[in-house]
């Protein structure tokens, strides 16, 4: 027995998941709410999920579970360490969607650099505002050659990142933990944290959510920041104090800044960042166009198939 306990974000419509149902009984829910996994999973073999939190307890109930797929880069859901404990076997999916997150990373910047939306809906309203009184002063367009991108979790979409960086005419410092020197250029080279935070016009998030990395994004770093820096995060929310994001934001020590992640997801009304200046949110979608959702979903059955297969 298989169940797909949120099934929504990747099959809304257009995908199918007749490839799963080849290897066993398929139940998708849509969504599960948390007082519904147990039920939902007692005597499943195969768990599928991409936002449902699987913990100990979940766990502990369901002794029949033998495979957890998680549908997403990040695994940070699941309880690997205990479902190790009862010899389950826990599999990611971590390349489906590494170069539609770097596109969503670029098209982040590439809005805060032209605004095309704004200016768009001044033309649509009657309003053909293209000299300094509107248009110049308040949405400054920005040209990204020559400018630095600090790239924090220099692994696959922060080199994909990177390399789209590169071709706009920018020069890349990486960060992370271990270093790949074949990524080193004349235009691309590994550097401290500290001297990431203090040379780059453009700072983005790449790296895992870990204790390591929760709240690398901080006032004190931030201190450390260029004036008028650009700050870009499609990782986790929690990279990020967004308590501390806000207050530069509005003092415009962070020119501007744009996340597909917060804390809380869904949004919360009270989220600080709801009321910062110059911010751009997304609802975490930067994974989502058709062909990444396609690929995860082939990566699962092949995940899942590996494993039957020993
Ligand atoms: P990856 O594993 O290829 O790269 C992560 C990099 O971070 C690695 O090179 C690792 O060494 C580095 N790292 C680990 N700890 C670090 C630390 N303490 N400091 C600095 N670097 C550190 O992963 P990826 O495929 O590039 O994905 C990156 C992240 O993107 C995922 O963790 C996930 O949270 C996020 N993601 C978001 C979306 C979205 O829709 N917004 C979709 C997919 C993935």
């Amino acid at each position: 027995k298989i169940v797909v306990l949120d099934g929504y974000t990747l099959n809304p419509g257009d995908l199918s998941w007749d490839q799963l149902e080849k290897n066993g009984e398929l139940v998708v829910y849509d969504r599960t709410p948390v007082e519904k996994i147990i039920e939902r999973i007692g005597d499943a073999d195969v768990v599928y999920t991409n936002k449902t939190p699987l913990i100990k307890e979940v766990f502990d109930a369901c002794s029949n579970i033998k495979f957890i797929g998680v549908l997403a880069t990040g695994y940070n859901v699941v309880d690997v360490d205990y479902a190790k404990t009862k010899g389950i076997v826990v599999t990611n999916i971590p390349t489906y969607g590494t170069d539609a997150v770097a596109q969503f990373t670029i098209a982040l910047l590439l809005e805060i650099c032209h605004h095309i939306g704004e200016h768009s809906n001044a033309v649509k309203k009657g309003d053909w505002i293209n000299n300094a009184d509107w248009c110049f002063w308040n949405y400054p367009l920005i040209e990204l050659a020559g400018k630095t991108m600090g790239v924090i979790g220099f692994g696959r979409i922060g080199q994909s990142t990177a390399k789209i960086a590169q071709a706009l005419g920018m020069k890349v410092l990486a960060y992370d933990a271990h270093r790949n020197e074949a990524w080193e250029s004349d235009t691309c080279k590994y550097v401290t944290l500290d001297e990431l935070l203090a040379e780059s016009d453009v700072i983005t998030l790449h790296c895992p959510l870990f204790p390591s990395t929760e709240g690398i994004i901080n006032a004190g770093n931030i201190a450390k920041m260029k004036d008028g820096v650009i700050i870009l995060n499609t990782s986790r929310g929690p990279l990020i104090i967004e308590e501390d994001l806000r207050d530069a934001l509005n003092t415009g020590k962070v020119a501007f800044a744009a996340c597909d992640v917060v804390s809380t997801e869904p949004i919360k009304a009270d989220n600080p960042l709801l009321s910062a200046k110059n911010m751009i949110i997304t609802p975490h979608i930067a994974w989502a166009p058709k062909e990444s959702r396609q690929r995860l979903m082939d990566i699962a059955v092949d995940n899942l198939e590996a494993f039957v297969a020993g």
